[in-house]
């Protein structure tokens, strides 16, 4: 019997959601088209993500989007250059190469992230692994960069770039221009989502693992001692998190436990309180999309097993058939790493202002000197020095004045006497200070939502599939059936699929019999179908019929809209007040 996976599929290439890309041509590994119903599926997906992470929190996360290609300064600054790289090896008989990690992971059965070339090229050793497909010997491991390479315009090979992997780093060049405009205040977010590319070794696992793929991303930036994190208690304070922490890890534990998200925080489980906000917020997003709490976790990474950027991780991970787990975001303390190094590689000033509670008083020494003794010693020459001195600050040129030996100092090469300057040591009152801002990121892959929203969503019922889809993401909202192929009740049918498809994504169901069209529609996942039978034309009514329950109401045709944007919303359409009828389904 084939497993969960493959039903899911297959069917979702027969019902044209997605399907690997290039087929004509063989296919290209990772790389995948979405289909009519995946590109409804995934727009509902991005659309409820932005509504869960961007739209509830407008007041402080905003929305931005910036290219797909960047010059290679980018990735150099961001140190994806140096360290975004997968272990490889290739076969020395067919030449094949894979992913080192992966092969010996497959052989063993035990994970072995983290660990380095040689420690790879060991096991490989150890434990005798050869070519999985001609059984050849192995060659090196090696590092390979899995940034896409390009060139902008003509000037290969001077003007290298490279297809980002990852979203973020548009927000943390855009950081101060965004600051500004959110009128200089922390915390505040900035999202994007987009097209990333990884040039991943050897993808295997459909539309698990993509080379091109759309990220969901969000890099928030607070004040590490004011987190101002008030949303945390005021929105999760009675949310629990199922968490694998990777000290248990280390020690074998391979179940997860549910805390209170504030718990995890005041506990150090979790070392930002805006990462574990968006954990929380995750937790509810993945939820929406038809995730059972105890089917998800978040799993902490251990310290070999972080991105170079991070100080913590957490991988949110949902349990499915195949695999066991899969990964659908990560979630990263990013800290201060991405904006320190954009300052280091770009000298842009990227800091953010703290304002002081009460003022800091600073000592200081300033240096003044006698504007008349200069004019008289320089003559038309003192505005040229007057500019030296202008250009140099305070603390540089006291500190001239005190280290010059004699009675005269030399600047710039021009010689004046001592006794023209005179320090002195001041306080001064300072009320803000400068502060680069800590940073959380939660990220999404949006292709592997798709594909858990769809195994979460597929049922089962007499060997025909019902799709459970969450009606906030149903690709096709509303299905409209005649009872029979006949006027005229077929063209009152067509009338009113005209007026739905006004509103919605709608379907005009097609077959020889009702059955055969409840069934296309459970099929799809529609969540309503409205059927049009002898007494629509005489009562100017029609029954709307729910996916899950099967079980229908009857309401005027005036009133159809009203309802099934009811139901959209989350509302139970039977609690409305009309008439509720059930039908004895026949299978067909
Ligand atoms: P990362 O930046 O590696 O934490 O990735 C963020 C999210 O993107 C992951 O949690 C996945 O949901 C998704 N993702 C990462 N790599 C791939 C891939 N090769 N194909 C599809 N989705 C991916």
């Amino acid at each position: 019997m084939s497993s969960k996976y493959d039903k899911i599929i297959d069917y979702a290439v027969r019902k044209g959601f997605f399907w690997q890309s290039y087929e004509i041509y063989g296919g290209q590994a990772g790389f995948y088209d979405l289909g009519p119903l995946g590109v409804l599926l995934k727009n509902n997906i991005m659309e409820l993500w932005r509504e869960f992470f961007v739209k509830q929190h407008q007041e402080f996360v905003v929305e931005i989007e910036t290219p797909m290609i960047a010059p290679a300064i980018v990735f150099k600054a961001s140190g994806h250059e140096e360290n975004f790289t997968d272990y490889a090896v290739e076969c020395l008989q067919c030449h094949r190469i894979f992913r080192a990690d992966h092969l010996i992971e497959e052989r063993l059965g035990v994970s072995v992230e983290g660990l380095g070339v040689e420690q790879l090229e060991k096991l490989i050793k150890e434990n005798d692994i050869k070519c999985p497909v001609c059984g050849g010997a192995l060659g090196s491991v090696y590092r390979f960069l899995l940034l896409f390479q390009t060139y902008i315009g003509p000037y290969s090979p001077t003007n290298l770039a490279y297809l980002r992997p990852e979203a973020a780093q548009g927000m943390f060049i855009n950081f101060k221009r965004v600051y500004d405009l959110v009128k200089r205040r922390l915390p505040f977010g900035i999202a994007q989502i987009g097209k990333v590319a990884r040039n991943e070794i050897s993808p295997r696992q459909g539309l698990i693992r993509l080379r091109e793929f759309t990220i969901m991303e969000i890099e928030f930036f607070y004040d590490e001692s004011n987190p101002n994190c008030d949303v945390l208690y005021e929105n999760c304070s009675d949310e629990h998190i199922n968490i694998l922490r990777a000290e248990d890890r280390v020690k074998g534990v391979d179940k997860f436990t549910s805390i209170l998200t504030t718990e995890a925080v005041d506990e150090r489980i979790i070392l930002s309180p805006w990462l574990a906000y968006w954990m929380c917020i995750a937790k509810k997003f993945v939820k929406a999309l038809g995730v059972p709490d105890d089917k998800m976790y978040f799993e902490e990474k251990l310290p070999t097993e972080r991105a170079h950027y991070s100080k913590q991780t957490f991988d949110q991970m949902v349990i499915i058939e195949k695999w066991g787990k899969l990964e659908v975001s990560g979630h990263a303390y990013r800290h201060t790493y991405d904006l320190e190094r954009h300052m280091e590689f770009s000298k842009a000033d990227l800091y953010a202002i703290r304002q002081l509670k009460d003022p800091k008083v600073v000592r200081k020494s300033i240096v003044r000197y006698d504007k008349n003794a200069i004019i008289n010693l320089f003559g038309s020459k003192a505005p040229q020095v007057f500019k030296i001195l202008a250009s140099l600050s305070s603390d540089v040129l006291a500190k001239i004045v005190a280290e010059s030996q004699g009675d005269s100092i030399v600047i710039e090469g021009i010689s004046m006497p001592k006794a023209v300057f005179r320090v002195e040591d001041v306080e001064e009152k300072i009320w803000v200070e400068r502060i680069i801002p800590h940073v959380a990121e939660p990220s999404f892959g949006a292709e592997r939502l798709l594909y858990i929203t769809l195994e979460y969503a597929y049922s089962e019922d007499g060997g025909r599939a019902v799709l459970r889809f969450p009606k906030r993401v149903a690709p096709i909202k509303v299905g409209v059936a005649s009872l029979v192929n006949r006027d005229p009740l077929e063209g009152i049918a067509y009338r009113i699929y005209k007026e739905l498809k006004k509103h919605y994504y709608a379907m005009y169901l097609e077959g020889d019999s009702i059955g055969k069209k409840y069934a296309q529609a459970d099929e799809l996942g529609i969540p309503y179908v409205i059927t049009i039978d002898y007494e629509t034309p005489k009562k100017a009514d029609v029954t709307i019929r729910d996916r899950d329950t099967k079980r229908q109401i009857r309401v005027p045709i005036a009133d159809v809209i009203k309802v099934i944007d009811s139901g959209l919303k989350g509302i139970d359409i039977f609690s409305l007040g009309y008439p509720v009828i059930e039908y004895a389904e026949s299978k067909e």
